[in-house]
């Protein structure tokens, strides 16, 4: 049983990128689409609920050499091989998005997202120029909230495809969350494992930047950062305010009180939109005090 624990967790581990090969630039909201840097979807739009659509859409779009599957909402499509395709289909996408229902989120879109996952920079950019006119910001990938796509290049791993996710099955549910928090709970799951059904972020690629910030007394105080604008999250710093975001996530979840959090914000949100008086009133403590027990959790990593 330990075996296949371990053996489930290191699977994970590694689809769902927990190298530390991702640099400064791409740290910058793993590459450029966020929903804030995306155009917001058609209102009044129906959106798609006929995977055989998307399907045809698809094929007609990529050609011969690609599988195209449908998993609730994703219709899936990829030019790795069949057994990579399944992997990444059931561990990856199922399994991740179930996690995500089981603990976060409870309405489920109505349409659905079509999924990309290119199986090197060749074909994954040779696809964004054709579609988009230009090369795609990120080496990773990205969402695009516009036209309900996942576009990835899935050599580099499945750590960005469970960010993306995140900001995908977030929408319906919470549709005005806060970029601190969209961007902390998707980048926490961009390196995970799946522990009794419930995904548990890890340390990852963005820990050096968040302790490069610490060392040089650059962090934002959180009560500050978590009154962002989505436009000053995405600013200047976003390096940093991305590894803050993230590691204030990751403490939630050791305090075992992130689901918590997610569901007293999302439910009152219009009484805080910053969400330091659901945080205050789960640590039982000011967020000054908060911040500071933070710093001092973030050096015992
Ligand atoms: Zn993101």
């Amino acid at each position: 049983m330990l075996k296949k624990l371990i053996g489930i967790t290191l699977t994970l581990a590694l689809i769902a990128g927990c190298s530390s090969q991702k640099d400064e630039k791409a740290a910058a909201g793993t590459g450029g689409s966020h929903p804030a840097a995306a155009e917001k979807r058609t209102a009044g739009a129906a959106p798609e609920t006929d995977p055989s659509g998307f399907m045809a859409e698809l094929k007609e779009e990529l050609g011969n050499g690609y599988v195209i599957e449908y998993e609730k909402p994703f219709v899936i499509a990829s030019n790795i091989s069949k057994s990579e395709f399944d992997r990444f289909k059931e561990q990856t996408i199922k399994d991740c998005a179930e996690a995500m229902y089981k603990d976060f989120f409870e309405k489920r879109p109505e349409g659905l997202f079509k999924v990309y996952l290119f199986k090197n920079a060749a074909t994954y950019e040779e696809y964004c120029v054709k579609k988009f006119g230009h090369k795609p910001s990120s080496p990773y990938g990205f969402f695009r909230d516009d036209i309900d796509s996942l576009i990835m290049n899935i050599a580099t791993g499945g750590g960005t495809l469970v960010h993306e996710m995140v900001h995908a099955l977030i929408r319906p549910d919470f549709p005005d969350v806060p970029a601190w928090f969209n961007e902390g709970l998707g980048s926490l799951f961009e390196c995970c494992k799946i522990d009794g059904g419930s995904l548990r972020g890890e340390k990852n690629w963005r820990y050096p930047i968040l302790m490069d910030a610490a060392d040089k007394n650059k962090l934002v105080p959180l009560r500050k950062l978590f009154a962002t604008s989505d436009s000053e999250f995405y600013g200047d710093n976003s390096s940093a305010n991305y590894a803050q975001a993230r590691y204030f996530c990751m403490y939630m979840q050791e305090k075992d009180c992130l689901p918590a959090f997610y569901r007293q914000f999302r439910d009152n949100f219009a009484g805080d939109k910053t969400g330091i008086k659901f945080i205050e009133s789960l640590f039982g403590k000011n967020i000054d005090a908060i911040d500071k027990e933070w710093r001092e959790w973030i050096k015992t990593l």
